[in-house]
């Protein structure tokens, strides 16, 4: 089912949704299995499956030269879909980004994503690789996200790379895509990101799912000003609590936002780690209450990991 068609279904209750990410290489599909036996009494629809481009490595050689490879170190995001359908029976949504693959590479992808009968994508640009300034695109690669989903859009009305493919079998995608409540760190401006989200919309994308927030006010405003740009799609709230206190710095430095000064200053007065954890999981329980009462489709949670924590979340918000 569509992530769309949840929504329409819940009829106005807010649902729960999870995101994981893949093992790393070598890494077992277990651990993937074991984050979402905590979480499926939940009863999530739907469960997102982030995916990770190639990272160069440097690699000391006897010489004492150092050799350059790229690798994926988090491959398998089609793969890990297909099997918590299987083993969960429900809906998985999986990442695609562009950053990394040509535009044929994720046509395949989405002709395997169709075949296995997963119809949700999450349309995305993805971020430069780790130790590069900036965003570079495949050589045979989309540059943003807008891209993406257009391609997305012309698979689902039968038009596919090969203009030689005539009649081709129309996909059923619904196409989420990502929002910035606190505008994404590389646009120049709020109104200006807020024109490309708008952009992505107007191509055919479906619904947004917001970058973390730890200040309900930011998702407020988003909205608000989505709506009055016109964007009338389901805005799905991304959170995730903060856990240690060396997230202070690390979070703003890599998700570019912002915190509180309630929030920083318990944690900062914490006494330990443990103390930090229990702020961050009270901050994320007040986070969702508010955003439920004020009738948010979904509340969806960024585990990274850690199921226990968000299980303690989820429990006392549903
Ligand atoms: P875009 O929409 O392409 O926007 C990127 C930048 O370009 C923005 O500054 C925008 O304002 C600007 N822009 C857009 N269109 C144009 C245009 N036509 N002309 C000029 N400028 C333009 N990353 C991963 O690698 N894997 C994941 O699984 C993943 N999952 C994510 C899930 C969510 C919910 C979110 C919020 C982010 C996720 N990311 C993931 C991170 C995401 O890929 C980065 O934030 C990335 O930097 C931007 O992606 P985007 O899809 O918003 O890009």
């Amino acid at each position: 089912m569509k992530v769309t068609e949840h929504f329409a279904k819940a009829k106005g209750k807010t649902l729960l949704s999870f995101e994981v990410l893949p093992p790393l290489k070598g890494g077992s599909m277990q651990s993937i299995f074991n984050t979402l036996d905590v979480l499926m009494e939940f009863k999530p629809p739907f469960i997102d499956v982030t995916y990770h481009r190639e990272e160069f490595i440097y690699k000391v050689r006897p010489s004492g030269y150092y050799e350059k490879s790229a690798i994926r170190k988090r491959p398998g995001t089609v793969g890990i879909c297909a099997a918590i359908m299987h083993r969960f029976k429900v809906d998985a949504v999986p990442h695609l980004i562009c950053g990394g693959f040509s535009v044929e590479e994720t046509e395949n992808a989405l002709i395997d994503l169709n075949f296995l009968g997963i119809n949700n994508v999450l349309a995305l640009r993805g971020d430069a690789r780790q130790f590069e300034e900036k965003f570079t695109p495949h050589k045979f690669g989309h540059k943003y996200a807008l891209d993406l989903v257009r391609q997305v859009v012309d698979m689902n009305e039968g038009r596919y790379l090969d203009d030689d493919i005539v009649n081709g079998e129309k996909t059923d995608f619904c196409i989420g895509i990502a929002g910035y409540p606190e505008k994404h760190f590389e646009a120049p401006n709020f109104e200006i990101d807020l024109s490309f989200t708008k952009q992505k919309v107007d191509a055919g994308a479906h619904f947004i799912v917001t970058q973390m927030f730890f200040d309900n006010e930011n998702y407020f405003r988003y909205v608000e000003a989505c709506r009055a740009a016109g964007i009338e799609l389901p805005i799905v709230p991304g959170l995730k609590p903060l856990t240690k206190r060396y997230q202070l710095t690390s979070i703003p430095r890599k998700f570019f936002v912002g915190m509180p000064k309630d929030l920083v200053d318990a944690v900062l007065k914490a006494k330990d780690d443990e103390a930090v954890r229990q702020i961050g999981i009270e901050w994320c329980i007040q986070q969702s209450k508010e955003l439920k009462a004020a009738g948010v489709p979904c509340l969806h949670y960024y585990t990274m990991g850690d199921a226990a924590t968000i299980r303690e979340i989820a429990a006392a918000v549903s």
